[in-house]
């Protein structure tokens, strides 16, 4: 039976040591701040921006959301990055994904300063990351993955992860990452056209499946002693439960978890993770503008 990667015990203890780290830089007179700015009134998302801003004031940050209506123009929706952009009490700014359809979300993201691009979605911070430049922010999912791998002393030199899904946001970051000299990987990447999916996961010494497809990876499709590590987060209904529906991931947790060595739990896997190195990039984006501020 695999051991379950705690994200959330992982996360606590993050937390924390930040908490301490938020402390010292309010102590010198800067409290980190994050900015979310919210589209429309879709659950999920109104859910996730009140998790994170909820994690940012449980650490002593100042987190705030700005919720602007569904049909915001581009105008008025770069007026207020720009606003943000600008405020000096602002380190961190993060445009909830997905937009409504009229905004283009690529041109909102170019729109965030790149100090501010906590989300690391900016082609200037991806780019930065490709390369291996440690001013980038890394995006969060990605680093907690690494960071989740690396506290559970989970070794990637010379091993062959293999990534299902191919997303900007996750899995060609984390492929490059996970290539990079340290890690040390191997990296196969597969997506929707990929022929006999089956065939390139159970070559897997780690698997990190990042699709939103239910039990889309099954036991047969993975090798004894894989660790798994499953970013899906779908909803599926759940009478039982008050919000009517229950979170499962991509991966058959019940029956892969019977051959795996490791595996994330869906939820309480990659998703704190995710909220978790949030705060990180916030904290270093504070940090850095602290060290910019400072006479050279
Ligand atoms: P995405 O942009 O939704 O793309 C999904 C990827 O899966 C695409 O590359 C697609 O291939 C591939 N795919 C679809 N069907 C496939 C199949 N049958 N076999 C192999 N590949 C297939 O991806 P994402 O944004 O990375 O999100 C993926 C999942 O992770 C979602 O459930 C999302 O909610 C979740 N997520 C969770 C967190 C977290 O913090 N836990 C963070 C981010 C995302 P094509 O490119 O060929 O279409």
């Amino acid at each position: 039976m695999a051991r379950n990667i705690d994200g959330t015990e992982i996360s606590r203890v993050m937390r924390a040591e930040m908490a301490q780290q938020v402390a010292e830089l309010q102590a010198a007179g800067v409290t980190p701040g994050l900015s979310v700015v919210l589209v429309g009134n879709n659950p999920a998302s109104q859910a996730y921006v009140a998790s994170k801003t909820r994690a940012c004031e449980t650490l002593g940050m100042k987190g705030q959301t700005l919720n602007l209506p569904e049909d915001v123009s581009k105008e008025e929706l770069f007026a207020v990055i720009d606003r943000l952009n600008s405020d000096a009490t602002v380190h961190g700014i993060l445009v909830q994904l997905p937009l409504p359809a009229h905004l283009p979300y690529k041109a909102v993201l170019e729109h965030i300063h790149p100090d501010k691009d906590v989300d690391g979605f900016h082609p200037q911070n991806a780019g930065l990351a490709f390369v291996g430049d440690p001013r980038a922010f890394i995006p969060c999912t990605p680093a907690g993955i690494l960071e989740m791998l690396r506290r559970e002393n989970i070794p990637t030199r010379g091993k062959h992860v293999v990534i299902v899904g191919r997303s900007l946001i996750v899995s060609k970051p984390l492929a490059s990452l996970l290539m990079a000299p340290g890690p040390d990987a191997t990296v196969t990447i597969t997506h929707r056209h990929t022929p006999d999916l089956a065939a390139f996961t159970r070559q897997a010494d780690i698997l990190i499946v990042a699709v939103g497809k239910q039990n889309l990876i099954t036991a047969d499709m993975v090798k004894p002693g894989v660790v798994v590590i499953d970013v899906g987060q779908n909803r599926v209904p759940d009478a039982s439960s008050a919000r009517g529906f229950k979170m499962v991931g991509d991966v058959d947790f019940d029956t892969v978890s019977q051959v795996a060595e490791a595996i994330t739990p869906v939820p309480g896997g990659v998703g704190p993770m995710t909220i978790t190195m949030l705060l990180a990039n916030t904290l270093q984006a504070a940090r850095a503008r602290v060290t910019r501020s400072q006479p050279s």
